[in-house]
């Protein structure tokens, strides 16, 4: 097991949209290839499912000159300090670990679907597909099956740029600060550091040059209340009083109602930083 907490960091302004960290991904965890089909962009998958842990987004972006700025940013789990996932879920699938790591113990997965539903960031996704296996959920796994055997993330070892980092949290914070300012001085006056406190600090950090809406990223991601009262208060006296279905009823209820609120606010927060023409969306491509 990792001791110390570790994260990763992709500065965008790195990558190349060589999808070498997505194709790293399945092999290392043996993910299925999914049907996909071409739309107009080359982002290989439209997003993130169960079986497709990490996708370079590919944006684009009309600035106020008429000029078009293309975008790719790297997307998986964020392995949340504050984990709306952890919160969602009713059976403790989700857990975290000292490492900062968000790890999904899928034999403990129901396939409920609630921390799909919570999470800001549509990182965890349920296989509703498939029927010859148990429709579980799955997600970034942070490598934990190499990190905690002294490796690195697979994404991070086939960047051929160097875009994805990875090592102590508190080194790269230091290391993302260090981007930004460089990138300011350099002319990208909106660089910023995303996910250094972000839902209590995310173990999976951006260094981006435009604001995070550019890149499909909500700019104040939030845990509902009600879902801390879940799972501190309802969640285990409704495991005593109630039986496991009137339990997952409840949870529905609390998830769905704040899940389609912020959703909706970053999908209108993305396609306002498009300009309104609406063609390229991360979620709209292939
Ligand atoms: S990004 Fe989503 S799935 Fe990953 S830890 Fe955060 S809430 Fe959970
Ligand atoms: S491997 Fe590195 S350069 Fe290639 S798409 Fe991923 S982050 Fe970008």
């Amino acid at each position: 097991m990792a001791a110390q907490e570790v994260a990763m960091l992709t500065d965008v302004s790195q990558c190349i949209g060589c999808k070498a960290c997505e194709v790293a991904c399945k092999e290392w965890n043996q993910l299925p290839a999914e049907k996909t089909s071409f739309q107009g962009s080359y982002q290989s998958h439209p997003d993130l499912t169960a079986h497709t842990w990490t996708v370079v987004r590919f944006t684009e972006q009309v600035k106020a000159d008429g000029q078009v700025r293309w975008h790719f940013n790297k997307m998986s789990c964020m392995h949340c300090t504050e984990a709306a996932c952890v919160l969602a879920c009713p059976v403790e699938a989700l857990r975290h670990d000292p490492s900062g790591a968000i790890r999904l113990e899928t034999d403990r997965c129901i396939g409920c679907g609630y921390c799909e539903e919570a999470c800001p960031f549509g990182a965890v996704h349920v296989d509703r597909q498939s029927f010859d296996t148990a429709k579980v959920a799955g997600k970034c796994t942070f490598c934990f099956d190499r990190i905690s055997n002294g490796l690195e993330p697979a994404c991070v070892h086939a960047c051929p740029t160097d875009a994805i980092r990875f090592g102590p949290r508190e080194e790269l914070v230091g290391y993302g600060r260090q981007r930004v300012d460089e990138l300011r001085k350099g002319g990208h006056a909106q660089a910023n550091l995303y996910g250094e406190k972000e839902l209590g600090g995310l173990h999976y950090m951006f260094v981006l040059t435009e604001k995070p809406e550019v890149y499909g990223l909500p700019a104040d991601p939030q845990v509902s209340p009600t879902q801390s009262f879940w799972k501190g208060i309802l969640q285990p006296a409704g495991r005593v009083i109630l039986g496991a279905g009137v339990v997952g009823a409840l949870a529905h209820l609390v998830v769905a109602s704040r899940s389609f609120g912020q959703r909706e606010a970053t999908e209108k927060a993305g396609q306002r930083e498009k300009g309104g023409d609406g063609r390229h969306g991360p979620d709209s491509q292939v």
